[in-house]
């Protein structure tokens, strides 16, 4: 059964509730993680962009630049894919965490990359932000381990999961110690198939005021279109979310994961002027 998440998260006292760290009864005020310089929640809005899968040391570097002077905060790029098939490209591996650390390095943006397994820690030391996938998020093991640390965690919901769930998977990672955990709407399945995932608009409202920490859209899981990631965009700034994760490629077409769903560096650029727009009338 579920709960009413309004009195767990945000009525109840902290004794009496479910939750003990993730509601607005355990901080009223918004949490403002800060990595890099980089100020993630609160009232600024952080733009998280890069390819779904690093590819090449010059492909991620290049386009690390490009996506720092379209005005982003944050650089992504996966460096370990948990690809539904076995068959298709898994990503860079070390290689590829190594590629994404050069690019923090020649542009300055804080880095973002899925890490899959604690074993793998050692690995991400130079990575500023820890990514828990869709895939893992009820990974207690995995949620565990990043919660000793001391880096942010981007939890994103997982695609059968539902709030109530996401928000516990967050207590797993506080209960640990470190509440700089962000959480990522990135889409449910549904009953529809016209969309690689149904995007929970209703998720990301409900979810700033249940929570102070931050909340951010993936509009790119979120549709699995690129042509759908712009308007999508739009939708959660206007629900109240405090930053986007856009998968970005240079050439989509050629992208060796989620191309169809990658937009361009052009569309960002023309994309993110708007969502300022957007914000300053709300
Ligand atoms: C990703 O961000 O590249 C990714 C694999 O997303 P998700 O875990 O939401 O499917
Ligand atoms: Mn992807």
């Amino acid at each position: 059964m579920s709960l009413n998440l309004r009195d767990e998260l945000v009525n109840k006292s902290i004794e009496e509730s479910k939750f003990k760290y993730a509601g607005r009864n355990f901080k009223e005020e918004d949490t403002v993680i800060e990595v890099a310089g980089v100020k993630i929640g609160g009232d600024n809005f952080t733009v998280f962009a890069g390819p779904c899968s690093v590819e090449s040391k010059d492909q991620i570097v290049d386009l690390a630049g490009k996506v720092r002077l379209a005005g982003c905060q944050v650089l992504r790029g996966g460096a370990f894919k948990p690809r539904t098939s076995p068959h298709t490209f898994q990503g860079l591996g070390d290689k590829g965490i190594r590629y994404l650390v050069d690019a923090k390095e020649v542009t300055g943006l804080p880095v973002v990359s899925e890490i899959m397994d604690p074993s793998q820690l050692e690995l991400f030391k130079d990575v500023d932000i820890l990514q828990i996938g869709a895939k893992n998020m009820q990974n207690f093991a995995l949620l565990k381990a990043v919660g000793k640390t001391n880096k942010p965690v981007l939890l994103k919901r997982g695609f059968s999961n539902t709030l109530e769930e996401l928000l516990f998977s967050a207590e797993y990672i506080m209960s640990e110690g470190n509440h700089k955990v962000i959480l990522c709407e990135r889409g449910i399945r549904t009953f529809e198939t016209s969309m690689r995932n149904t995007f929970d608009i209703t998720a990301i409202a409900l979810l700033r005021q249940l929570t102070h920490l931050p909340v951010i859209a993936d509009p790119s899981h979120s549709t699995g279109e690129s042509k759908l990631v712009s308007p999508v965009c739009k939708a959660a700034v206007a629900a109240g979310c405090q930053g986007l994760l856009i998968e970005t490629h240079d050439e989509p077409q050629s992208a060796l994961c989620d191309g169809f769903q990658a937009i361009t560096i052009e569309e960002l650029k023309e994309l993110l002027p708007k969502l300022e727009e957007l914000r300053r009338i709300l």
